[in-house]
């Protein structure tokens, strides 16, 4: 910093307000503006300007806010005050569409002016849409808008073969040219997971705060789900690959991250974990979700078991008692990492966050509404909308890709890849077509080539809602004319 101030525009302050007020909606004045202050610490703001910006009364004193799911990104609820863990999310019969409702929030642990510069968060706060992503100056075509790697690893069951035959990266997914090429490594415990490189080995299994904002390690190999670190962890995985349960995986994923740090990491990226998976993603009820499903009488008694029992590994794997068969290994495994500090014990608070039964079905929703196909949770990729016709393209680009420099510029999107040049997990935000200042940045969850109704369908199965994309209205009206001018000729 150089501690030059500058005066934010009201523009400027009334969006920073409206989106404190947003996730913080129980804190005073005061406590906002100090958040204000560490958010924009070059700005210059004082108490009285602010409260002019800042509503006191809108959503205050609210608990965790429920807003209907649009896409990724919805409402607020950086409530972490642990009151509202297992509240069920169940349908909205109040709101007159069918909407699923899900919990989101703003997720402040994301620098996006330094990750995303010409795009910025903004909260709609209209027809249950929450927050989303706009862009701040115009964007043309083929231009490179970020660059992210998963904070959570989670992989295409296609790609488990691979891993498991030491041809490919756990961490980046890179295709070796040959088996055990120079510079790669294993893991020093199990032998099972391979690595490009030691850069690699570290960024999957220990916590940088370098960081893309996605501080904590990818958790392509994490310590808890290491089974030469943790024994107990081996039944867990066998089950998730026996099913071939790619969501069953991103659960254990998270907790692992989260418990990770909390045991014997970084007491801070823990709580960043925390606020980012119970205060700012998306999530609603696995359960809630499926009983939606016609077939649901009919699977749901199937569905719950594997609910239970994956449950029951993951505490076995993750969190298991002193009662339970091989608890002295965990604990020898936990207490070699330990350096110096003494853990402090889980609450029961904790415990009944992450480890009961409502948990995992939220959590199992919450990997539902936000994987991306390409290689599992990334941290602002997750705050982009749907639309059925978007402006943005996610890629999974080779290594050495170079984006088009500005002069270049509207340039071609990259051709799409084959076999040789397949791209790893690092995903790139390619812009679609021109986009104007304030314009939201789109991009679609479904495949574009399916018809309004298979889409729509898709959409509300998957992610809740019924999409009214532009495209959707078109196609909805031309559905409509067409159906009158065929009623017309028949009568
Ligand atoms: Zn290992
Ligand atoms: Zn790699
Ligand atoms: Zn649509």
């Amino acid at each position: 910093m150089s501690g030059i101030t500058v005066t934010p525009t009201d523009t400027e302050l009334q969006e920073q307000a409206t989106l404190l007020r947003e996730s913080h909606p129980a804190l005073g004045v005061g406590k906002l503006l100090a958040q204000l202050k560490i958010d924009h610490p070059d700005w210059s703001v004082s108490e009285k300007r602010f409260k002019k910006f800042v509503s006191v009364t809108s959503s205050a004193g609210s608990d965790a806010t429920n807003v209907n799911v649009n896409a990724n990104g919805n409402g607020n609820g950086d409530t972490i005050g642990l009151t509202s863990t297992s509240t069920s999310v169940s349908q909205s019969k109040s709101t007159g569409d069918d909407a699923l409702i899900a919990k989101t929030g703003i997720d402040h642990s994301i620098d996006v002016s330094k990750i995303a510069p010409k795009v910025k968060v903004k909260m709609f706060n209209v027809d249950g849409k929450g927050k989303g992503l706009v862009a701040k100056e115009k964007l043309q075509m083929g231009e490179l808008l970020w660059q992210e790697d998963p904070w959570i690893v989670t992989n295409d069951a296609s790609l488990w073969p691979y891993l498991s035959s030491h041809e490919m990266c756990t961490q980046c997914l890179t295709l070796f040219p040959q088996p055990n090429p120079p510079l790669s490594v294993m893991c020093t415990y199990c032998r099972e997971a391979h690595f490009c490189n030691r850069l690699c080995y570290s960024k999957a299994s220990s916590s940088s705060s370098s960081s893309s904002g996605a501080g904590c390690s990818s958790s392509a190999h994490n310590d808890f789900l290491c089974p030469g670190q943790n024994p107990g962890c081996s039944a867990l995985l066998s089950f998730i690959h026996q099913k071939k349960a790619r969501d069953l995986d991103g659960v254990a994923r998270i907790i692992a991250s989260w418990k990770r740090e909390r045991e014997y990491g970084d007491e801070k990226l823990a709580k960043e974990i925390e606020r980012r998976v119970w205060g700012s993603l998306a999530r609603v009820s696995q359960k809630a979700k499926e009983e939606e499903r016609r077939e649901w009488p009919f699977i749901s008694k199937d569905r719950m078991e594997e609910w239970r029992l994956t449950h029951l590994l993951i505490l076995r794997a993750l969190n298991p008692s002193p009662m339970d068969e091989g608890y002295k290994p965990f604990q020898k495994f936990l207490n070699s990492k330990r350096k110096s500090k003494t853990t402090q014990p889980l609450s029961n608070e904790e415990e009944e966050r992450w480890f009961s039964f409502e948990s995992f079905l939220e959590l199992l929703g919450l990997i539902g509404l936000n994987q991306e196909s390409s290689g599992g949770l990334y941290a602002l990729h997750s705050h982009l909308n749907h639309s059925c016709e978007p402006n943005v393209q996610v890629r999974n680009l080779p290594k050495g890709w170079i984006a088009p420099t500005p002069s270049e510029l509207p340039a071609e999107l990259p051709p799409p890849m084959t076999a040789q040049t397949r791209g790893t997990n690092r995903i790139s935000m390619i812009v679609k077509k021109t986009i104007h200042p304030g314009d939201e940045l789109t991009i679609s969850y479904v495949d574009q080539r399916l018809s309004r109704d298979e889409r729509r369908t898709k959409l509300r199965e998957q992610y809740g809602f019924w999409c009214a994309c532009q495209r959707c209205i078109k196609e909805k009206k031309a559905e409509d004319a067409e159906a009158q001018t065929k009623a017309k000729a028949t009568a």
